[in-house]
């Protein structure tokens, strides 16, 4: 494994960092603490300057206009993109792109004409409906919303939880019970455009994220016409978990960035701050927790390396994602706790971004695969195919 960073590489580091420092940290001075959006004009300018700088629709792949950078290069840069205050779930304000929804890129053409392409010219937002109120942690045997065909068109019942953004979206993924089966077999992926009767988002559930609020979504007799089927019929749950491997690297990279920015405003502050007439800095106590901080960040971006090498040499990487984005999440969340602790008081007031970070760490274990199902992941692999 090469942890050396090519010339390019770094070039590309160096560069995300002092987009950030110069032209995201800044504005954030002004900004609400929970803010989740830049005015819209620094947003049109911002986003004017990454395309620029070609890094605009950075996920997209290359044989959709994307700039095709590497899985590695990609984690770096999503390291550098983090250290700011709404990092965490809104890198750099989104002023990099965004990519839609990964499983659209196997979509039919006449999908991607109405949904994937509005979405990567920044016309449509679309949202991820897998999780329902009976569980989200095993969502082929959970799933209960139930899709009946009726000719030409599918007739949804159920309900969805904590699905992001639904109150915003044009479109939801909605991943259906189509058969009898009670496992993966049975499940189909629908789009579902979000002013189709029947589609209500029930309420916004609020947590621990400053934005990005998730919803409460019921289909009352919903009908989709046959042809809004993503991929086939009953193979839905392969299209939820396509790909979400690939994302958990850079999931995992975010939380890194967060922590190495903080793990620096502990030093900084470690260095300055007196107390019982030495510096904090001086006292092993204190000097411990940097150390365990250097040891959690260290891991992560071990780990974070580690799967995107071995996906970018097209090897199989399931363990080492579910690994960097275990290591990296339960890490950060170690790291910012330390941090919070070094600074004191002022590490809990909204003047700095620490506390935001500690809130959204901790979601962080349980979003995209809570820790306990990354340890499966991970286990069944280790173990060996009668294990599962
Ligand atoms: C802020 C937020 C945003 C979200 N956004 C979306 C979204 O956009 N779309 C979407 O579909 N979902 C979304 N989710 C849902 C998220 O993916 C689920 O919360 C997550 O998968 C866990 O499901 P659950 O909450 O139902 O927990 P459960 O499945 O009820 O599990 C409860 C706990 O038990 C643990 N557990 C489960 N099985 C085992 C086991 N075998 N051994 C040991 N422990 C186990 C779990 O890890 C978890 O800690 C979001 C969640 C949050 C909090």
């Amino acid at each position: 494994m090469d942890l050396m960073l090519s010339d390019e590489q770094q070039l590309i580091v160096d560069t995300v960092r002092r987009y950030v420092q110069e032209e995201i940290v800044p504005l954030e001075a002004d900004l609400d603490p929970d803010a989740g959006e830049l005015h819209p004009d620094d947003q049109a300018r911002l986003i004017e300057k990454t395309r620029q700088m070609g890094f605009y629709g950075l996920d997209i792949p290359k044989e959709f206009g994307g700039p095709g950078i590497d899985v590695t290069t990609r984690a770096l840069m999503a390291i550098e993109m983090s250290q700011h205050r709404a990092g965490l779930y809104n890198p750099c304000y989104g002023t990099f792109g965004g990519a839609g929804l990964a499983q659209l890129y196997e979509a039919t053409d006449e999908q991607k004409e109405r949904y994937l392409f509005p979405t990567l010219r920044g016309e449509k937002k679309g949202c991820f409906a897998l999780t329902e109120p009976s569980g989200g942690s095993d969502p082929a045997r959970a799933i209960q919303t139930r899709g009946v065909q009726d000719g030409d068109e599918w007739i949804l019942n159920g309900s969805k939880l904590y699905i992001s953004g639904a109150d915003k979206a044009d479109f939801a993924l909605v991943f259906a019970r189509t058969s009898d089966d009670p496992g993966r077999n049975g499940v189909t992926a629908f789009i579902v455009d979000t002013d189709t009767p029947g589609f209500h988002v029930r309420r916004v559930v609020h947590t621990l994220r400053s934005t990005h609020y998730a919803t409460e979504i019921q289909f009352d007799e919903m009908r989709v016409p046959a042809s809004n089927i993503l991929g086939e019929l009953n193979r839905g749950f392969a299209i939820a978990n396509d790909r979400l491997s690939r994302q958990r690297i850079p999931y995992a990279a975010g939380c890194l960035g967060a922590a190495i920015k903080a793990q620096e405003m502990a030093i900084d502050w470690a260095k300055n701050r007196e107390a019982f007439g030495g510096l904090l800095a001086e006292k092993q106590a204190i000097q411990w927790m940097i150390v365990d901080n250097e040891i959690d960040i260290r891991h992560a971006r071990y780990c974070i390396l580690e799967a995107a090498q071995k996906a970018d040499r097209g090897e199989r990487f399931r363990t080492e994602a579910a690994m960097a984005k275990l290591v990296a999440s339960e890490g950060s969340g170690r790291v910012v706790d330390r941090a919070i602790q070094i600074h004191g008081g002022v590490g809990v007031t909204k003047d700095l971004p620490l506390e935001r970070w500690y809130r959204e760490l901790r979601i962080r274990r349980i979003g995209e695969g809570p820790s306990e199902v990354q340890r499966l992941i991970m286990a069944r692999e280790i173990l060996g195919g009668s294990f599962k």
